[in-house]
């Protein structure tokens, strides 16, 4: 006798017939996790502020990824401070606006964490969004 599979449930295993879309947006997505990831590789050097003639490694594993999520949630603070302060441009970027900068802070450290650590982010994407096609709104009771 087998088990019944819990409700709602999906093996990214048994997604087939992704949309060129979700096929493209998980190859492009990769490529730039590299690309941002190779950009901030400064992020990741351990120590991160070497004695005098220290050479300084590249080493994900020496850094605490719960310190790494709250770099995120600081970059949605400062994104919330946007809000609050009136949407004002940026003050790097002036013709676009800080709230959408600081949005685009949060995805950058949030690519540049799932390159780090070889986590599949795309994939994770699609399959999560293919899932949540399967449950019912507001599931399990949910006010909002
Ligand atoms: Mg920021």
């Amino acid at each position: 006798m087998t088990e019944a599979a819990a409700p709602h449930t999906i093996k990214w295993q048994d997604v087939k017939n992704l949309t060129a879309a979700e096929l493209g947006f998980i190859q492009v997505l990769s490529i730039m996790m590299d690309k941002v990831h190779s950009d901030n590789q400064q992020w990741w050097m351990y120590p991160p502020k070497p004695a005098e003639g220290q050479r300084p490694i590249y080493a994900p594993e020496m850094f605490n990824q719960g310190e790494r999520i709250a770099l995120m949630h600081s970059e949605l603070s400062e994104a919330l401070e946007a809000i609050r302060h009136g949407y004002p441009a940026d003050t790097h970027v002036t013709d676009m606006g800080n709230l959408e900068m600081e949005m685009a802070d949060v995805v950058i450290r949030v690519m540049d964490f799932c390159e780090a650590y070889k986590l599949d982010l795309g994939c994770a994407i699609i399959a999560k969004l293919i899932y949540n096609r399967t449950r019912p709104p507001k599931h399990g009771g949910k006010a909002f």
